[in-house]
């Protein structure tokens, strides 16, 4: 580990500190708008229902997102640069600020692989 890659890791905590702290804030605001928006007459009830099921999806998204991060940010703390499933020093700092994961891109393929098989079935 250099001096190099830890000023860019406490870079990249930051900004996925910040984004996560946002995803938090607009996620509990985006809460109050739906509840708003329910019961209330000047709604019109297809378009808001149309609205909702996208703010819906919007918002899993989002906080799919926010759990990514949640997770992801305690370990970055200790991170040495190795992927968290080979060990080899193969992981960009961009790639994990893009990805949220800490795994490398032959790894990342390899899980994609065995996800889309076991998800066959459904396909
Ligand atoms: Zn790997």
């Amino acid at each position: 580990m250099n001096q190099v890659f830890l000023e860019e890791k406490r870079n990249v905590i930051g900004r996925l500190r910040m984004e996560a702290l946002e995803l938090t804030t607009e996620l509990s605001r985006a809460s109050l708008n739906l509840d708003a928006c329910e019961g209330s007459d000047p709604c019109d009830r297809s378009a808001s229902e149309s609205a909702v099921t996208e703010t819906i999806a919007k918002r899993k998204q989002r906080w799919g997102r926010l759990a990514k991060l949640a997770n992801l940010l305690p370990l970055l703390e200790e991170w040495d640069g190795r992927c968290d499933s080979c060990g080899d020093f193969d992981v960009s700092l961009k790639r994990v600020e893009s990805s949220l994961s800490l795994t490398c891109v032959t790894c990342k393929t390899e899980e994609e692989r065995i996800e889309r098989m076991q998800g066959g079935k459904h396909a």
